[in-house]
């Protein structure tokens, strides 16, 4: 039993100065974590309750889809990363360290590497396949914003599997198999969540999706139809473009002037001016970034966007990736006249990219790569052709779904899990091999699964709370019932019994017997978020205690004698944490 007057706990009155959203406010002011340093978090005993409760859930339905579960080391020798070429592709997030020696570790920020090391040791035959490892271990990033309390740690708990198969068909009944296990895990931990596709990263693979967690305050933005069920982050989102047209049925290019054009608005004036109807939609915006990768090495980019849209740094980074996108110094960039930037004949060593809204055969008004001068009827396909298509311009609410051609809606979410499809890359990278059945050798393909187990906890709380504090759902809560003696007279040894009581029938009992004022003991209980709360105050007098329910704050009396009988009815039927769904 958990007894509040020897808890090593104390609840705040205020909010911490530096928390900016609610589930930060409320897991530090409720004294379930507190801050070490930024990202780097202590869990205090409630915390603790309630992270492993939620590692317990994601282990049995990773156990029950057939996992095993193993444990790596979290600081590991630089020479497997190395081999990957995630040593240097892992840039400024990663945490490096060397022993007295000399010698080159790191602190794991995902361990793909060491499980394909593992299994190529072992494995030798296809017999040995398929299998499907797993850790629940603390992974290490340098994040370069961390936020948010433990939503965006330094050092952060998750969940990692691996699937190794000898085919794609093998491949595709692991990665189903995870998403099956991620829906069973989210739903009993009460997170209300989507799955979205989303780009694979710096991994390379093929079929990736998220599940997010909606809430106002996360970092993930995803775009959802209003009516099919499609749904992506907005990095890997297709939207409907214009139709392709045939490059050679576009009227002539024509070159225009346009002094003192610096603002679409002014361009689409001075080209409409001269007879010609464009809006900013028929504009070609070309913007210059610079891409710089982990190497140190940077190239410059032109991206091309309809000129009604900004470029999304975000998403042209995500599909960039391991490059980073920087602002370029367009001046400093020989062959580009600012301001008058166009597609058609630009360096060859310059590379320009698209965005897919610009189709193929489509015709734009764009700078003509001189001073004071645009040009219109600047096609794709006849007059400049993109060295690839990458999504880069902002997506709209509005836009038009890819599958259906309804309205899409964004909305803001927390990353909670990731499931990929890596593929061979690693396999490749380390020579994984096994024999198959003709007995001949053949190249693994692999699953990389992750679930945040620390962030889940957070994104529970964020999207479960009130302005008084916490509301566990029962599946993590770190006890199922609260019990509080309220008042000066018998009250508290009638409490005292009733938590045995409760004990003995098999649940986790938290027991208020601090004897402190009602007001204290009512806002603590709030705070604290546990959903059941069994009040042993007035009412006593009558024979009666009161039961609470802290998500709906309804309340109703029942007689002492049968309060036990009634709390673990109401903890059963709503499912405790120590029953398994
Ligand atoms: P993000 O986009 O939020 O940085 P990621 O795509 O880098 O996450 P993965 O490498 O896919 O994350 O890691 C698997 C899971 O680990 C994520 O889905 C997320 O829930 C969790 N996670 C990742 N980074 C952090 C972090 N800094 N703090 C807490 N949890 C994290
Ligand atoms: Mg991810």
């Amino acid at each position: 039993m958990l007894r509040m007057s020897t808890l090593f706990l104390r609840t705040l009155r205020e909010d911490p100065a530096d928390a900016e959203v609610p589930s930060h406010r409320l897991l530090v002011r409720a004294g379930y974590v507190r801050r070490v340093a930024p990202g780097m978090y202590t869990w205090l005993p409630l915390g603790l309750k309630v992270l492993e409760n939620v590692a317990r859930v994601v282990r049995e339905e990773m156990d029950r889809m057939g996992g095993q579960e193993v444990l790596f080391p979290a600081l590991l020798p630089r020479e497997h990363y190395e081999t990957s070429g995630r040593w240097t592709e892992y840039g400024d997030l990663l945490f490096r360290l060397k022993d007295r020696k000399g010698a080159e570790y790191l602190l794991a920020p995902t361990h793909e590497e060491m499980f394909t090391t593992l299994v190529k040791s072992q494995c030798s035959s296809y017999k040995d396949l398929p299998v499907v490892l797993y850790q629940v271990q603390t992974k290490y990033r340098d994040e370069a914003r961390p936020r948010a309390g433990v939503l965006r740690g330094r050092e952060f708990l998750m969940k990692d599997s691996y699937s190794f198969d000898v085919d794609d068909e093998g491949l595709q009944t692991a990665y189903e198999d995870h998403r099956v296990a991620y829906q069973r895990i989210f739903e009993r931990l009460g997170l209300d969540y989507r799955i979205v596709s989303a780009v694979s990263g710096m991994m390379g693979g093929s079929a990736s999706e998220e599940f997010l967690a909606p809430a106002p305050t996360g970092e993930d933005t995803f775009v959802s139809c209003t009516s099919c069920d499609y749904a992506a982050n907005t990095e890997a989102v297709e939207v409907r473009a214009a139709a392709e047209q045939d490059p050679a049925a576009q009227p002539a290019l024509q070159v225009l002037d346009t002094p003192d054009t610096p603002t679409i608005a002014t361009l689409v004036e001075a080209v409409r001016a001269q007879g010609i109807d464009v809006d900013a939609s028929g504009t070609l915006k070309n913007v210059v970034v610079l891409l710089r990768y982990p190497d140190g090495r940077t190239e410059p980019l032109v991206v091309g966007v309809p000129g009604d849209r900004e470029v999304d740094v975000k998403r042209l980074e995500a599909n960039v990736t391991p490059a980073e996108v920087l602002p370029a110094d367009v001046d400093a960039i020989p062959g580009l006249v600012k301001g008058y930037i166009g597609p058609q004949g630009l360096s060859a060593d310059l590379r320009y990219v698209v965005d897919p809204l610009v189709v193929r055969g489509s015709a734009w008004v764009t700078g003509a790569n001189e001073q004071g001068k645009h040009a219109a009827n600047v096609v794709r396909g006849r007059d400049f052709e993109p060295s690839a298509v990458l999504p880069a311009a902002e997506v709209r609410e509005g836009d038009l779904c890819s599958r259906c051609g309804s309205p899409l809606t964004i909305a803001r979410g927390i990353e909670i899990g990731h499931i990929f499809q890596l593929g061979r890359t690693f396999a490749d990278a380390f020579g994984l091999d096994v024999l198959g059945r003709d007995g001949k050798p053949v190249r693994v393909t692999m699953g990389s699964y992750g679930i945040g187990v620390s962030r889940a906890v957070a994104a529970i709380a964020e999207q479960s709370h009130d302005d008084k504090g916490l509301v566990w759902p029962r599946g993590v809560a770190p006890a199922d019932v609260h019990v509080a003696a309220v008042g000066k007279g018998e009250q508290g040894a009638v409490a005292e019994r009733l938590a045995h009581e409760l004990e003995q029938g098999g649940l986790r009992v938290l027991l208020d017997d601090r004897g402190g004022s009602p007001g204290v003991a009512f806002k603590d209980a709030e705070l604290l978020g546990i959903p059941t709360v069994l009040v042993v105050g007035k009412a006593l007098a009558d024979g009666l205690v009161e039961l609470r329910d802290r998500r709906s704050g309804s309340s109703r009396t029942v007689p002492v004698a049968e309060a036990v009988q009634a709390v673990v009815t109401e903890v059963r039927a709503t499912g405790s944490v120590g029953v398994t769904a």
